[in-house]
């Protein structure tokens, strides 16, 4: 995608006639340049093509970021390219267009996530989330749901027979994650770490009900020790 809209822009910018058109179309490109950039973490870029200050002093960059020259155009004055497409519309002729961006942070984040098979970054769920009674898991003495949010996250995800479940961040609850939150990739790949790691399972258990009693002090000098 990178080489496709570069060389894209590249072409509009040697165009010499038509000035405003021309304007409009590097804008637009701009806001793929973002799209192409946003990764599933929350950190907002601002940059398009060319690098913004506020991008660099917020270390979004991994290494250098080298300055780029703008050619002179060399295309003929009625070479214009295209006026208008389904490309710059999308984008130019929102309502809500914004001058920085036009995409909002949502809309970035469904197309990076439609794309990639991941969970959205800040993807929450209650602690007191239940599965139905009929496959309930028996959860470890100790325990009980504190009914905090905690952000749901694939690599704390293990399964219990059909179900799928995540420790509570907060207080160690087995909190269950409705399958239909997790796409087929997500589903796959934990089915993979599972066959890896047969006792993650066992695992979740044990440290779950080890969280709790921690949560509630009552190991506080056993852990003071380590
Ligand atoms: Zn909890």
């Amino acid at each position: 995608m990178w080489t496709l809209i570069f060389k894209v822009r590249e072409y509009i910018k040697d165009q010499s006639g038509d000035l405003d058109n021309k304007k409009v179309k590097i804008d637009v490109l701009d806001e793929y340049f973002r799209l192409r950039r946003y990764e599933n973490n929350g950190r907002i870029w601002t940059s398009g093509y060319n690098y913004t200050f506020e991008d660099i002093k917020n270390n979004l960059f991994n290494g250098s970021y080298p300055i780029r020259k703008e050619l002179e155009p060399t295309r003929k004055k009625h070479d214009v390219g295209v006026k208008s497409n389904v490309f710059l519309n999308t984008i130019y002729n929102r309502d809500d267009k914004k001058y920085v961006s036009y995409f909002s942070e949502e809309e970035k984040q469904n197309v990076y996530l439609s794309l990639h098979d991941e969970l959205p970054w800040n993807l929450t769920i209650n602690c007191s989330h239940e599965e139905n009674e009929e496959d309930k898991l028996e959860r470890p003495n100790n325990t009980k749901p504190c009914s905090e949010d905690f952000y749901v996250k694939e690599e704390e995800i293990f399964m219990s027979g059909e179900e799928y479940y995540q420790r509570c961040t907060n207080c160690g609850y087995i909190v269950n994650i409705p399958k239909e939150i997790l796409s087929l990739g997500i589903k796959e790949r934990i089915d993979n770490s599972i066959k890896s790691n047969p006792d993650l399972e066992r695992y979740n258990v044990l440290k779950s009900e080890l969280e709790s009693i921690e949560n509630k002090g009552k190991t506080k000098a056993l852990t003071n020790k380590n």
